[in-house]
């Protein structure tokens, strides 16, 4: 288990203990006992695999909390990234732990949930909603780009300010949905890469590699993500320090009114509403 110094960030590998745990968290679920399930999943989220005998994996710990380690400093050494680190609630901790070989076929991605999450009505496995405390489960290989997304979520969930909403969006011939929680970190990823002139990706769903010039342009022609753009921008403190700070050539907080402009050109309205309700309860 090892501290990033200065954040409220606990890099922990737990793959062992989350292995042991998993067949008896999955017994609790199907008896609906979710109160037992849950504490059992904090547990081991929190829990070292150097507390298992012998310090049996004390290779595999020390090499993924170094690379993570590693990982968190190169995030901390671009200036987009440090704002993000510096403004998690330091009264919430953010553990990241390493992701099975089992979970990463279900979603070769990271994921990030509230430690102690809302136990869902229905019955589901769902794991988002709730806040403070919060778990990543990250693999190095998706390298450091993909880890400060996740904390851009982990940020949102420190100050419970996580509220997903649903947004039509399109590629020019595709129509999909994506929620406005996934476009911000996205959004945060993509001027993290322009702010040390890294190629950048399209968006969230479309990932082709694209310049600013065709971000921009899809950006103009999806409104509902001009309209999240600027509810984040009027209650979200990330997104206006992103408007006033980073050089990053990619900067859509900063060139809002820009892209705003040419959405709402040749049409009568001059303004564009915000998402709504973004601002939360
Ligand atoms: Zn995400």
């Amino acid at each position: 288990m090892r501290k990033f110094a200065g954040y409220p960030i606990v890099i922990n590998y737990n793959l062992h203990t989350q292995l042991r745990s998993r067949p008896k968290e999955l017994a609790l679920h199907q008896a609906a006992k979710y109160e037992a399930e849950r504490q059992l999943t904090i547990k081991t989220n929190t829990s070292s695999d150097g507390a298992i005998e012998n310090n049996l994996w004390k290779k595999e710990i020390d090499q993924y909390e170094g690379t993570v380690h590693q990982m968190l400093q190169k995030v901390e050494a671009n200036p987009v990234g440090r704002t993000v680190l510096g403004l998690i609630n330091k009264q919430a901790t953010v553990w990241i732990i390493p992701k099975s070989d089992a979970d990463l076929k279900q979603c070769n991605c990271a994921q990030t949930n509230p430690l102690k999450f809302d136990i869902p009505k229905d019955g589901s496995y769902a794991r988002g909603f709730g806040s403070g405390d919060t778990v990543i489960q990250f693999r190095p290989e998706l390298e450091d780009d993909t880890l400060l997304h996740e904390l851009v979520h982990a940020y949102r969930y420190s100050y419970n300010k996580y509220r997903p909403i649903v947004m039509d969006v399109w590629d020019g011939d595709t129509g999909d949905i994506q929620n406005s929680e996934e476009f911000f970190a996205h959004q945060m990823e993509t001027i993290y890469l322009s702010q040390a002139n890294r190629p950048l990706e399209l968006d969230y769903k479309w990932a082709r590699v694209s310049d600013k010039a065709t971000i921009y342009d899809f950006l103009v022609k999806n409104t509902k993500m001009l309209q999240a753009l600027k509810g984040f921008l009027r209650h979200e403190y990330m997104a206006m320090i992103a408007a006033h700070t980073f050089s990053a050539v990619y900067n859509p907080f900063r060139d809002f009114k820009s892209l705003e402009a040419a959405n709402l050109m040749n049409r009568s309205a001059n303004e564009l509403p915000e998402l709504s309700p973004l601002a939360g309860s």
